[in-house]
């Protein structure tokens, strides 16, 4: 895979240097290793649905519970871990299939726009990370919600909140966009409803959309968290004085450790790779653990912090410092020295 010119002109040598390192890596590597792992992944995503529909037919709860769980997971490997790949073109060398899985991840899986839902992830947050009013991840803040409700009981009404928000995001498309997105949308739902009514047995449209609901909300509470433990709290920068790519990366970016259940269900980019992710963005999330110890390593050998927390340390930090982290405006990272 070609690294793309931002990647390789980030602006200092030590950038170009890693870039090179990295490049030599991928380069060498196999279409399965570049695509086909992550592809075998949200295709068996997908080949969990039919099971999970029918285990919700169950009248015994061992078995409902383990429906629910298996279209929770299904649905946030696809909505999640789909959409941040397609976003990111990082699922096919083609431009027109890269767009075609946009659509299907993002708007009939994930309920949201490709267009708006791309441009505030590519262009704004990364182009931008922890830029002050630009990449510095304040969609996820909600500071007029107590501590608790924020990280434990707000999460839940993401998938209601996702398509609203939609919606009201489109109305500045196009109109061909607009009705794209609109159409997109509805036919996910309505897949989701009529499966649950056809093969799981839900008797009214209503039932079946609740439970479609409460499925997708299940990885919720962890996909919020998470969105906000690998940013915020750490360095941030304002937009006339911000670093070199490689420090902005460094400084702004942090790795949660392996998890199987999130490396797969969120993807290794946004989970235990996230440094690597945001160094080079288009490297799929196989690509990303693979070419990991090349980055941590060079960040040792040059003494460029390379951030790891985990998960429960940074939930601990959240709860304690909850106001100074998101209520109470973010402080100001002066890097001087080695901009
Ligand atoms: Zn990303």
């Amino acid at each position: 895979m070609e690294l793309s010119g931002e990647e390789l002109t980030g602006g200092e040598s030590q950038m170009q240097e890693l870039a090179a390192l990295v490049q030599k890596t991928t380069r060498s590597c196999s279409w399965w290793e570049r695509h086909g792992v992550d592809w075998a992944c949200l295709i068996l995503a997908l080949s969990v649905t039919p099971a999970g529909f029918l285990l919700l037919h169950s009248d015994r709860f061992v078995l409902l519970c383990l429906g629910i769980l298996l279209l929770g997971a299904a649905h946030t490997v696809v909505s999640v871990k789909g959409s941040h790949l397609a976003s990111h073109n990082s699922l096919s060398q083609s431009k027109f299939w890269n767009k075609l899985w946009a659509v299907l991840f993002i708007e009939v899986c994930g309920s949201f726009t490709a267009e708006i839902g791309t441009y505030n992830h590519v262009k704004l947050h990364h182009a931008y990370t922890n830029v002050i009013g630009l990449g510095d991840s304040s969609t996820w803040k909600a500071p007029f919600f107590p501590r608790y409700i924020y990280l434990f009981i707000l999460p839940l009404a993401v998938p209601v909140i996702t398509p609203i928000v939609a919606i009201g995001l489109i109305q500045d498309q196009p109109m061909t966009t607009a009705i794209r997105t609109l159409s997109a949308i509805t036919l996910g739902m309505w897949v989701h409803c009529w499966f649950l009514m056809h093969v799981s047995g839900f008797q009214s449209l209503l039932s079946a959309f609740l439970c479609m609901l409460f499925y997708k909300a299940i990885y919720s509470i962890p996909y919020i968290h998470v969105n906000i433990f690998q940013h915020i709290g750490l360095a941030m920068f304002s937009p006339t004085k911000k670093p070199k790519r490689i420090y902005q990366m460094a400084y702004g970016v942090l790795n949660l450790p392996r998890n199987m259940l999130l490396d797969w269900s969120f993807g290794h980019s946004i989970i235990n790779c996230h440094v690597e992710h945001h160094l080079f963005p288009t490297l799929s999330d196989n690509m990303c653990l693979k070419v990991k110890p090349i980055v941590s390593k060079y960040f040792k050998q040059h003494n460029i912090p390379y951030n790891e927390d985990n998960y429960l340390s940074r939930l601990r930090l959240f709860i304690d410092k909850y106001e100074e982290l998101m209520v109470n405006a973010p402080q100001l990272t002066e890097l001087v020295g080695i901009q």
